[in-house]
């Protein structure tokens, strides 16, 4: 029997497939691994953290009460109205509940919804590079040109990494074949935030091309210094942009998968028309509870933010002791670390390796790169931080005995 399909057809086309399988998404594969040898899995990014109280007695009420069954597809009010509010109160962003905000499963599908609704065959999409391994996928699956813009890799004064964005190959990459702008703010897999030079490089080429942003900020509260900048906000962007966040990183709920997209009403009424077609709905009793989440005080955003912070310093300072070239990023959940220095050129065999000679997984960070584009960064490696301080503690343990004891 032929099972080949248009998504085979367009992941063959993108270099997605394996042996001409759909191949598992390295998270996926990295973390049975993981499951299988027993090792500590500092690779797929899900926290050991527990969700805030107040969200998830909110969600074991919501399912008492009865709220098991179809909500509505755009999405819970109570949601709606608690989504347009955070913008409002976080970012001065206005939306309007009712025409302006749409509920998803997770962030996963906004941005499946967005893409397919918005692009079409011969499209360009422009997208940082690495970028999160979803969006070849889907840019691939609506027919789209992949374009990308490679951050750039430098030593700081302390010999640590910096990963940075190019505001003139930003600018470069734009053309009058570009539909879309995908921006990933704060970025995964490195921790980049985007600042306003860059933004507003991204708003001054999507208006010059008539292109529409679609911002992915599902790392917005997990920041370490300054807070986030959505590009919506920028002088003139709101009108063309869609804005997709989750509650995943925020309440430590990846699981749940609730997500959301704010635009103006007519982008909403496109990507709804996918959506609806993809899930329906999504999970009814995680919707007010989420709700009930976006709702907390301000500083149970911080200490969540605090308290990764402090576990980005002990992974960081770690992997640094132990001879990684690492980056310190400002904000998410991962870093990128330089196996070069121990003699390790080959980021992806060595995360082969690692989890049966030293007991850890990690990513190799040319996942997030297009075949054979990864360049200087084949040896980087992500590890990520979401963890509980005895994990990461036990991992550097064992990555400093690996490192004291291999030839
Ligand atoms: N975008 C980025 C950048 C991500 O890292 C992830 C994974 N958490 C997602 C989107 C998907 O989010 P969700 O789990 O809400 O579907
Ligand atoms: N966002 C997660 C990561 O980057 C993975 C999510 C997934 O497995 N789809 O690790």
């Amino acid at each position: 029997m032929d099972t080949t399909g248009p998504w085979t057809r367009a992941a063959a086309a993108a270099g997605l497939l394996a042996g001409g399988e759909a191949r598992p998404t390295v998270f996926a594969r990295m973390s049975a691994k993981a499951a299988e040898l027993g090792a500590l899995n500092l690779g797929q990014g899900f926290p050991d953290d527990d969700p805030p109280a107040v969200v998830a007695d909110a969600a074991v009420s919501a399912i008492r009460a009865g709220r098991n069954q179809y909500p509505p597809g755009i999405g819970e009010a109570v949601l709606r109205e608690a989504i347009a509010e955070h913008q409002s109160q976080w970012y001065g962003l206005h939306w309007d509940a009712g025409s302006e905000v749409l509920v998803t499963t997770g962030a996963t599908e906004a941005l499946a919804a967005t893409i397919l609704a918005l692009v079409e065959p011969g499209d360009e999409v422009v997208t940082l590079e690495p970028f999160y391994d979803q969006y070849a996928a889907l840019i691939a699956l609506a027919g789209g040109v992949h374009r990308t813009v490679p951050l750039t890799s430098r030593a700081d004064a302390s010999g640590d990494l910096v990963l940075e964005v190019d505001e003139v190959a930003l600018r470069a990459a734009f053309s009058d074949r570009t539909r879309v702008v995908l921006v990933n703010t704060p970025h995964n897999p490195t921790g980049v935030m985007l600042w306003v030079g860059a933004l507003q490089a991204i708003a001054e080429e999507a208006a010059r091309h008539d292109a529409i942003i679609v911002t992915d900020e599902v790392y917005e509260h997990l920041t370490f210094g300054p807070a986030h900048l959505p590009i919506a906000t920028l002088p003139g962007a709101q009108d063309r942009t869609v804005s997709i966040s989750s509650a995943g990183k925020t309440f430590s709920v990846t699981g749940w998968k609730i997500g959301w997209i704010t635009a103006r009403p007519e982008l909403v009424t496109a990507i709804t028309g996918v959506k609806q077609w993809l899930t329906y709905a999504s999970g009814a009793p995680f919707q007010p509870a989420v709700a009930a989440g976006l709702g907390m005080p301000t500083s149970a955003f911080q200490d969540l933010a605090d308290s990764l912070r402090a576990r980005r310093d002990l992974l960081t300072q770690g992997l640094r002791s132990i001879g990684f070239r690492v980056s310190v990023p400002e904000a998410g959940y991962f870093t990128a670390a330089d196996a070069a220095p121990l003699g390790e050129a080959d980021a992806m065999a060595l995360c082969e390796r690692l989890p049966e000679e030293a007991g850890v997984v990690a990513i190799p960070l040319s996942a997030f790169y297009r075949d054979g584009a990864a360049g200087e960064a084949s040896s980087y490696l992500r590890f990520a931080f979401c963890k509980s301080h005895a994990t990461i503690e036990q991992s550097l343990e064992r990555l400093e005995s690996w490192a004291r004891h291999r030839c």
